[in-house]
């Protein structure tokens, strides 16, 4: 299976000035790429890969620079231009500034790739026109084939990315087929599961949350282009990127047991994208609510839904388990016994009482059950045709409404 390793990496200070022209070589061939496209689609008319590169291999006979670099670093920049034009169209392509943007290039043919244990904690790599690029071997990577390397920059440090095929495949069914889970993604606790579980970890520790308040002043005090303010957001990103690496670290891991644990584990579908928009509003028409809107948003994103769902779809692919989003509309208001849908029965943030039947729980395990209960629905309806001559599977697919999908209690009528 086509999975990536990352490893830290430890230039040589030769290496890391090379690195940098390449990554800035590289973004100016995106620019250029990216102005030439759009220069053409102003005159109705399309550029793409093939030309661009051909014009490119023309292009290194008038300017040297762009020889010194390996070619294919270049050509991988073109053909990820040429994706992403056809993804987003030409003129939602952002620019890559040299400011803002990290330097990032992938060399392609990693089956020409060596690479060497030189002790037990350094490997090293060998790729075309850097060399031997020492790596903290952090994992192995015996045993597997190499496609691609990626190298890019994170702050003061380089990563190396290798996209590898591991040589694992899964097995025909999930070894427990049985067994399903409903997960409830929230603000004050990160996952409640619908068997009762709440799965959380802090990412920042009191300390760095100090620091992060202190950096933030000194920023605020520090002078507009001045070395010292460089200074203090560098010490600021190197904070938030050490909560980063153990949020994604959280992801991974709860993404590995809910998954080898579940055949089915259903996600409610959070649009985290449209829920994290600003209140911010336009000068004539502000919003209201802004910084606690902003506050809820941070929140949000600290908590890594997209991550865990990302995670999930990545580890899901050994275990054969099915990943389910179900829309998240009434699962925090309906009770997962009776059925009753009341806004009243959610007493607290953390606590469900139904007005109904007066069954009590903690609000996210009782929405992570509604969710199980709602993705199980779903699959009910994927099941393939029974053998003849055995009756009673349901194939139709039920109404889109989720409110459709639950079973519904013969003496109660659900609002809509
Ligand atoms: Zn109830």
């Amino acid at each position: 299976m086509l999975t990536g390793r990352r490893f830290r990496v430890e230039f040589t200070d030769a290496q890391a000035e090379f690195a940098q022209r390449i990554g800035d070589v590289c973004r100016s061939v995106w620019n250029t790429g990216l102005e030439q496209r759009r220069a053409y689609r102003r005159r109705g008319a399309w550029m793409n890969y093939a030309p661009q590169a051909k014009e490119l291999a023309e292009a290194k006979a008038e300017h040297p620079w762009l020889k010194d670099v390996p070619g294919h670093c270049l050509q991988q920049t073109l053909m990820d231009l040429d994706k992403a034009c056809r993804t987003h169209g030409t003129f939602r392509v952002h620019w890559r500034s040299g400011r803002r943007w990290a330097p990032s290039f992938r060399f392609p043919e990693g089956n020409k790739m060596v690479v060497e244990q030189l002790n037990r904690r350094h490997a090293r790599i060998k790729l075309p026109k850097l060399g031997w690029v020492k790596y903290r071997s952090s994992r192995s990577l015996a045993g597997v084939v190499i496609r691609s390397a990626t190298l890019c920059r994170e702050g003061r440090h380089w990563y190396l990315s290798v996209l590898v095929d591991d040589g694992i495949a899964a097995g025909a069914v999930h070894a427990q087929p049985g067994a399903a889970v409903g997960i409830d993604r929230g603000v004050a606790v990160a996952l409640a599961t619908s068997s009762g579980e709440l799965i959380d970890r802090p990412f920042t520790t009191a300390g760095e949350r100090r620091r992060v308040v202190a950096l933030q002043r000194k920023l605020a005090r520090a002078a507009k282009g001045s070395v010292n303010r460089a200074k203090v957001r560098a010490a600021l990103a190197q904070v938030r990127a050490r909560e980063r690496r153990r949020r994604l670290d959280f992801c991974a891991q709860t993404a590995h047991q809910l998954t080898v644990a579940n055949a089915v584990v259903v996600l409610e579908d959070l649009k985290t994208r449209n829920m994290t928009r600003t209140a911010k509003g336009t000068l004539q028409d502000p919003g209201r609510g802004v910084a606690a809107k902003s506050g809820l948003n941070r929140a949000i994103l600290a908590k890594g839904w997209h991550q865990l769902a990302l995670a999930l779809a990545s580890a899901a692919r050994y275990t054969r388990t099915t990943v389910i989003s179900v829309p998240a509309a009434y699962t925090s208001q309906r009770c997962s016994v009776c059925g009753q849908v009341d806004p009243k029965s959610r007493e607290s943030q953390a606590v469900f009482r139904c007005t109904h039947c007066a069954h009590v729980e903690h609000a996210d395990v009782n929405a992570a059950r509604n969710i199980l209960a709602a993705g199980l629905a779903v699959t009910a309806c994927r099941v393939p045709p029974a053998p003849a001559g055995v009756g009673g599977t349901r194939t139709q697919e039920p109404a889109g409404n989720r409110e459709g999908l639950l079973p519904q209690p013969a003496h109660t009528a659900p609002a809509a």
